[in-house]
């Protein structure tokens, strides 16, 4: 087993009950600075006046961050599923450990808690780019992701299976995903620790006036994030295959405003341009990778604004009353096909429906449970 203190590097408990906050860094074991933002801020919250409620850090992959490789056997981030409470690791499988070591560590956080529970996954990325985050779509996530002021993407994280935050949501917990910048830059140290600080003041473990980190940390935050707005909604992926031929133009960020008709990549078909005004997404540029880009566009104040007043109204108890479209629980919609010609997607991205699955001419709609208190396992 390893050590705990290489694993836990915060635990605090104020002496007021109040809310959970667990940071994780390093997940990734070539990621350096989410586990070196935590320990620096241990130390530095370890006699803070005023914490109410619980704050955990702790280190996501210790084995692999010790050889500075993203992971040893299996990919840490793509396996959290119901597998986590029944698996017996097998020794040639480090992931398998270390993800009982971590849930081990996490299960004892969730028992312990004495308020709503906030989790912070702390990532850095292999390309030079502006830090953002992800989140899940429900009217909490976004709450939460609201105190930051980074660009914020909804409907990313929906589209890949068994990430941590997707499990943690899952135990009742609002969960956000930090892409600091580049895995080694210095700026990506600074960013996350920026992080950290005002995840204490959102989930009020700490009240503002105790952080006089917090105003140079949001300084840092929306300096980086410059012009680009504040949530980004994902409404298409490039998908690419092996014959693909693709190549992405140069000279795109991470995050990039573009305009309609504008020339963004090739492939063995010949152009592709941008169809409407928005954003690229992660603009692929490495030899290897299934997404060749994600397009999205800006979700305005307004639409912000229209699926919080939809949402705690529960209109969305109306969608399975439409012609064609089917409630499969509270979170699943099937749609035949006359109702995918007929009704616009944008409705159902109001009430968070964002990950859509093919079956035969029908398609099925998810979206991610609201979280409610924490699961007590
Ligand atoms: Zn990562």
């Amino acid at each position: 087993m390893a050590d705990v203190s290489e694993r836990k590097l915060i635990e605090l408990h104020g002496a007021l009950a109040g809310p959970t906050v667990i940071f994780v860094g390093s997940l990734h074991g070539n990621e350096p600075a989410g586990a070196q933002a935590l320990r620096r801020l241990g130390a530095l919250l370890a006699d803070r006046e005023g914490l109410r409620g619980d704050v955990w850090g702790f280190v996501g992959n210790v084995r692999a961050l010790k050889e500075r490789r993203r992971f040893l056997s299996r990919d840490l981030n793509r396996r959290w599923n119901d597998a986590v409470t029944r698996a017996q690791p097998s020794t040639d499988d480090a992931e398998a450990l270390e993800q009982q070591e971590l849930w081990g560590e996490l299960r004892a956080a969730l028992a312990q808690a004495r308020g709503p529970v906030f989790l912070v996954d702390l990532h850095s990325t292999s390309a030079p780019g502006i830090p953002f985050a992800l989140t899940a779509d429900t009217l909490p996530h976004r709450d939460f992701a609201a105190h930051f002021p980074l660009p914020t993407l909804l409907g990313l994280e929906e589209q890949v299976d068994g990430v941590l935050t997707e499990w943690m949501s899952a135990q009742g917990c609002v969960t956000l995903v930090v892409e600091g910048g580049q895995n080694e830059d210095p700026a990506t140290l600074v960013n996350l620790e920026a992080v950290v600080w005002l995840a204490l003041v959102a989930a009020r473990v700490l009240d503002e006036a105790a952080v006089p980190e917090a105003a140079q940390a949001y300084a840092t935050l929306n300096r980086a994030r410059g012009t680009l707005p504040q949530f980004i909604e994902v409404l298409g992926r490039r998908a690419l295959s092996a014959d693909s031929a693709f190549r992405m133009e140069p000279g795109f960020a991470n995050i990039e405003p573009v305009r309609e008709g504008q020339l963004l990549a090739h492939d063995k078909h010949g152009e592709i341009r941008a169809s409407s005004d928005g954003f690229v997404l992660m603009p692929l540029y490495q030899r290897q990778g299934d997404d060749g880009f994600f397009f999205g566009r800006e979700v305005s104040s307004l639409s912000l604004g229209l699926a919080r007043v939809s949402r705690q109204l529960k209109l969305d108890a109306l969608l399975p009353l439409l012609p064609g479209v089917e409630g499969v629980g509270a979170n699943r919609l099937k749609l035949g096909p006359a109702a995918v010609e007929a009704y616009p997607p944008s409705v159902f991205r109001l009430f968070g429906y964002r990950r859509s699955v093919r079956t035969g001419d029908s398609f099925e709609l998810v979206r991610r449970p609201a979280p409610s208190s924490p699961r007590r396992s």
